[in-house]
């Protein structure tokens, strides 16, 4: 018996961006057989995005002579429990039916779910926070996101737009998010914004910013990547900048960990993976600040996925929508 309970089936697992298509095939052990990587139509219009994404299916398929039995897919979206698109600044749809007209044309079960939960569910099931019950995963890129399972379920909220980690207030009245609110962990820590603060901070001392803008060209050309790359040199504006970003990380994984109290919380994204040495500064701000209660088995883990978390997610998703099948 303890056989069938290993024998997962084989699926497919799609990572949707708002310019590129991922997409993998995953095994009974979560390991990815192959994997096809490519951009998406310039007019980002649903039915030849579809096609986009048979194709890479094909290709996965095709390179090894596999079959699969169900698709997940994690769109860059806001996304309904029926697998409706309900809106995309990135792809520019709107109430578009995905799960619906992928089920059609693959003749498979499709799951569909929000691009960051896909991440959450893969480093979940076979990342950094595999077997673990309560588990905060948090990634930090461009944007901030992230997911939280608790009590060994996915937390989707009331209308599946639960765990928005990169939009808790961290400064009441601070810096401009992208969302409506302004103060957002996101407005201070994600690639985006330390890009900004990093301009702004050149500006204000030009003298102390010379590394930067010599290394990025120009201020406005300065990024997150310029940042990193500056910091591992020695330069101490950068020094600066990154110590600040590790507090203000600390900040939003320190209400994270009260309001939810996990035993692991992961972080991740090209943030984290150009500076890891944020992890560190997490850990010892935390371990300060936080409830005693809320870190006292508390684990802090970088993630083990690094890029293929989406496509990893959203293929074991697959895997459960046929576990879970009559
Ligand atoms: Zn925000």
């Amino acid at each position: 018996m303890a056989v069938q309970k290993m024998d997962k089936p084989l699926t497919l697992g799609v990572d949707l961006g708002g310019t590129k298509v991922n997409v993998g095939l995953l095994d009974a052990a979560g390991r990815l057989l192959s994997a096809h990587k490519s951009m998406i139509h310039a007019s980002k219009e649903p039915e030849r995005v579809i096609a986009d994404i048979l194709t890479g299916v094909d290709e996965c398929l095709s390179k090894t002579g596999l079959e699969a039995e169900a698709l997940g897919i994690g769109v860059a979206a806001q996304v309904d429990l029926k697998g409706v698109v309900h809106g995309s600044p990135n792809l520019g749809w709107r109430n578009f039916p995905l799960k619906k007209k992928l089920e059609k044309q693959l003749g498979l079960p499709v799951a569909v779910t929000n691009d960051v939960s896909a991440a959450t569910w893969g480093e979940w099931r076979y990342g950094s926070g595999r077997g673990v019950d309560d588990l905060a995963v948090l990634f930090v890129g461009t944007g901030v996101g992230g997911g939280i399972i608790t009590g060994g379920n996915l937390l989707s909220g009331c209308t599946n737009s639960g765990g928005e980690l990169g939009h808790i207030t961290i400064v009441y009245d601070g810096r401009k998010c992208r969302c409506p609110n302004r103060g957002c962990l996101e407005a201070y820590a994600g690639g985006w914004a330390i890009a900004e603060r990093a301009q702004e901070a050149v500006r204000t001392a030009p003298k102390e910013g010379q590394r930067l803008v010599s290394l990025a060209g120009s201020v406005e050309e300065i990024t997150a990547a310029t940042v990193s790359r500056a910091y591992h040199e020695g330069d101490l504006l950068a020094r600066r900048l990154v110590e600040e970003t590790g507090r203000y990380l600390a900040a939003g994984v320190v209400s994270i960990v009260n309001a939810f109290n996990p035993c692991v919380l992961v972080l991740g994204g090209g943030v984290i993976e150009g500076i890891p040495e944020l992890i560190q500064m997490v850990k010892e701000f935390t371990r300060s600040r936080a409830l005693e209660a809320a870190v006292e088995g508390l684990e802090i883990v970088k993630a083990a996925l690094g890029g293929d978390a989406g496509v990893i997610g959203a293929a074991a998703l697959a895997q459960d929508l046929v576990d879970k099948a009559p």
